[in-house]
């Protein structure tokens, strides 16, 4: 008995008890897109925002060691780092996480677009569209959850989902790609339609996971840069990868990795789309770091990443920001998350929206 015990105990592997693996038959890669030479100091006409939801260094990382040690967003050649921190709170939500870049005021953590007094703010989007660009908006959750919100409505509380939704019509985005039909009623969404915004709920309420939801992100990528580029003005488009925040808050590795790799591919889309637009701006960033993952093993060549996460809460850390294209060269450095909203402004190719 004791000599099968010390066998079972030396068969263990070496690494904590609590580390989980993910290798490239859980969560399969894909080949990046080359990199289009891209003039960094111009002046762009297109913005496209790229948030992940929850994604922090680590969570690139573990994708990138499954990919085989490559990805779209490594690729990107302007890097800096983004605090998070909320009005409220160390660690932020992806309320005050995502009013902050797309608003450019720190946010109590649950409020959408407000700054710390409860004052609306108004997003980049929407100003950008008052400014005449197109603007476009996808999400792989409900709409109407707190990283898209911030970008057309205004609430007290993440939770007002009907308020939120009211919002929507009156925003007049000209593409939005999500879930969370449930908060609309049919006669809103012809409303909307007719109103010439091009508007697909693709599911009640979130998306099924990227495991299950095919190529969703990366179509709703394709389309939209094909619809919106149709304004000669210019567009603002913020693309979020959702579900990478609810798969490290399950603390499940291979989807935390499917999620990451998903949106990845919708980088690349992005890419291959600004080999015949240099004139564009990707940002790809977070809002936050969620799950305190730590990479503690693997093989790069084999794809495989062993990870540990922490907590099945968000994490305090600075989270990356990965730019390239017109005008990614000021966005190299330490910044403040509400600091990327003045840069994004000023990258806006409308004098009018820039003040
Ligand atoms: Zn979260």
């Amino acid at each position: 008995m004791k000599t099968l015990l010390l066998l079972l105990l030396l068969a263990l592997p070496i690494l904590p008890a609590t580390a989980d693996s993910c290798t490239a038959a859980d969560a399969p890669g894909h080949e990046p897109t080359a990199l289009p030479k891209l003039p960094a100091d111009a002046a762009p006409r297109h913005i496209i925002l790229m948030i992940g939801d929850g994604m922090g260094a680590e969570h690139v990382w573990a994708a990138w060691m499954v990919n085989r040690g490559k990805l779209n967003i490594t690729q990107l050649p302007v890097i800096g780092f983004s605090r998070t921190p909320s009005a409220s709170h160390a660690i932020t939500d992806s309320a005050a996480g995502a009013t902050a870049p797309a608003c450019g005021v720190k946010a109590v953590n649950g409020h959408i677009a407000q700054d710390s007094e409860g004052r609306a703010a108004e997003s980049i989007l929407l100003r950008a569209q008052r400014a005449g660009l197109s603007t476009g908006l996808i999400a792989t959750k409900d709409i109407t959850d707190a990283t898209p919100a911030c970008f057309y409505a205004h609430a007290d509380d993440r939770r007002q989902k009907a308020l939120i939704a009211a919002q929507l019509p009156e925003s007049g985005i000209a593409f939005v790609r999500g879930g969370g039909s449930k908060h609309f009623r049919e006669e809103q969404l012809q409303e909307m339609r007719r109103r010439g915004m091009d508007i697909e709920l693709l599911s009640d309420g979130d998306m099924p996971p990227a495991g299950q939801r095919g190529d969703v992100l990366p179509k709703a990528t394709r389309e939209a840069l094909e619809r919106l580029s149709r304004n000669p003005q210019g567009f603002f488009l913020m693309i979020e990868g959702s579900q990478i925040d609810v798969a490290a808050h399950r603390n499940d590795l291979r989807e935390t990795v499917r999620e990451v790799l998903d949106f990845d591919r919708a980088v690349g889309e992005v890419l291959s789309w600004m080999q015949q637009h240099p004139d564009t701006l990707l940002l790809v960033t977070a809002d936050h770091q969620t799950g305190g993952l730590s990479i503690l093993g693997g093989s790069i060549p084999e794809g495989r990443v062993d990870a540990h996460f922490s907590t099945g809460s968000h994490s305090g850390v600075a989270v990356p920001l990965y730019a390239a294209g017109a005008g990614a060269a000021r966005f190299g450095g330490i910044w403040d998350n509400t600091e990327l909203h003045g840069l994004l402004r000023k990258a806006l190719p409308m004098p009018a929206a820039q003040e």
